[in-house]
């Protein structure tokens, strides 16, 4: 595997914000933030090199020392710098495709499988910020809104045959039980997934971090990675190990060509209010719209909203983020449209053309992980897990996911990515139109 960059897509990772500081989020407020760990500097070996500090990169470190393995850790930025410290917080429960689209594919027996290991997921990402992050403060509760009664209809029956079929137990909402609840009328129901959560994803990715070091991990932050071939090179040094794990999701796809091909990086923002007078919502939840670029939030415990939504295709982020948030929380609630924002930023993920995630073994022991479409949160821990699994031999749980639909971008790696922000940008203005 000998890749270079692909033209000037390295510079995902440096065209917005400064190098090797973390975006003023909210998230870092009253956080411990570590000193940074040193680059790479010389020639050194590893069982695992593992590309990459996000959520997905410092889980396969975690289980991979746990796994005995010497593991060398190396991370561009400061770890947790990329999706992972700076998203929308929202632990989901299973994948972009619903359940019956799921088994229609798949049919129910490999459907099942998947639905179990998204449970897992989620189940192992509360574990993980139990014993290594509890700052992170896992707040249970999302709910899936419908902007109208014609899509509440077909969530409220899924929801049922999730119940009967999954042993779910989702709460139906209609517009006035939803709005006792979040304080808007805007929408026409919901549903309420109380095994579904909202964190602090910076929390969690520095105290994966700190497990890291503690469970013998060497970590090196400013340390790019160029390529990743009979060795993995970045600026000023080297590593070569038996195992690899590309895990730079949208910041670094290029890095092994079978990802570049299938991952697609976006651009996605959010705000931060002041803490509101009056609340809107009774206690904290998380709520994510059924728009095809979603808009999602949450209430923290200080009574601000965490807003996101909206998406850009190019590398840089546009000046208005605040602007463009203030529009969407002000069609949720109208009264809070001159609200104070004290953060605004944007982040880079990454998405696939089925919306299902990416995983593979791209060379004989290098692997790639990504392009989890807006599900990253709860599946990165697990894909990293998974990989690791995979290095030693147990790789059915790791091939059920790998055999998921999520092939090369129409129009192959050049053209391919055009063709899918195109994609992108017509159901974005299909948003727009519909109610
Ligand atoms: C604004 C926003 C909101 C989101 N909201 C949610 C949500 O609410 N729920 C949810 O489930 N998902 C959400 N996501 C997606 C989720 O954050 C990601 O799917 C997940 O964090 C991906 O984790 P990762 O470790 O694979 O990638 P990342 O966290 O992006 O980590 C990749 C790391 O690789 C490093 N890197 C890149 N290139 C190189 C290189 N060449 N050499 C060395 N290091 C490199 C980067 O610096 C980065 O730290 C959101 C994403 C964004 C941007």
């Amino acid at each position: 595997m000998t890749r270079g960059p692909r033209g000037s897509g390295a510079s995902w990772l440096h065209a917005n914000g400064d190098r090797g500081v973390w975006p003023d989020t909210w998230y870092g407020r009253g956080l411990d933030l570590p000193d940074p760990h040193p680059p790479l500097r010389g020639r050194v070996t590893a069982d695992l090199c593992v590309v990459g500090g996000g959520i997905t990169g410092l889980s396969a470190a975690l289980h991979g020392a746990r796994a005995g393995m010497s593991v060398v850790l190396l991370e561009a930025q400061r770890v947790g710098w990329g999706a992972s410290g700076r998203n929308g917080g929202q632990v989901g429960s299973g994948l972009n495709w619903g359940q019956e689209k799921l088994e229609a594919k798949l049919g129910p027996t490999r459907a099942r499988a998947v639905w179990d290991l998204c449970e897992d997921a989620k189940a192992l990402t509360r574990r993980l910020i139990a014993s290594h992050a509890p700052e992170a403060d896992w707040r249970p509760g999302i709910l899936s809104v419908a902007r109208g009664e014609t899509s509440l209809g077909p969530m409220a029956e899924a929801a049922a045959r999730m119940d009967r079929s999954y042993g779910t137990a989702l709460e139906v909402l209609d517009r006035d039980a939803l709005a006792a609840r979040i304080g808007t009328r805007a929408y026409a129901g919901g549903v309420l997934d109380a095994s579904a959560g909202v964190v602090n994803p910076l929390a969690y990715a520095l105290g994966l971090a700190r497990a890291c070091v503690a469970a013998g991990v060497t970590i090196h932050e400013g340390s790019e990675v160029h390529r990743i071939g009979d060795s993995v090179a970045a600026a000023q040094g080297a590593v070569t190990a038996r195992f690899v794990l590309h895990a730079t999701n949208g910041y670094g796809a290029h890095l092994t060509g079978a990802s570049a091909a299938r991952v697609l990086p976006i651009n996605n923002f959010i705000a931060v209010t002041e803490p509101l007078a009056a609340p809107p919502m009774a206690a904290p939840l998380g709520v994510a719209d059924d728009r095809f670029v979603v808009n999602y939030f949450h209430q923290t415990r200080d009574g601000r909203l965490v807003y996101g939504g909206g998406e850009s295709y190019g590398r840089r982020f546009p000046t208005d983020i605040e602007a463009r948030v203030r529009a969407n929380l002000a069609r949720v609630y109208p009264a809070l449209s001159e609200v104070r924002f004290e953060h605004a930023w944007g982040g880079t993920l990454a998405v696939t053309a089925t919306r299902l995630p990416y995983l593979d073994e791209v060379a004989p022991g290098v692997f790639s992980a990504g392009g989890y479409s807006g599900h990253g949160l709860a599946l990165a821990g697990l894909m990293g897990k998974l990989c690791v699994e995979a290095m030693g031999g147990a790789r059915d749980r790791f091939d059920l996911l790998r055999d998921l639909p999520a092939p090369a971008l129409p129009g192959g790696r050049m053209i391919g990515p055009w063709m899918a922000q195109a994609g992108l940008v017509a159901g974005a203005l299909r948003d727009r139109i519909l109610p």
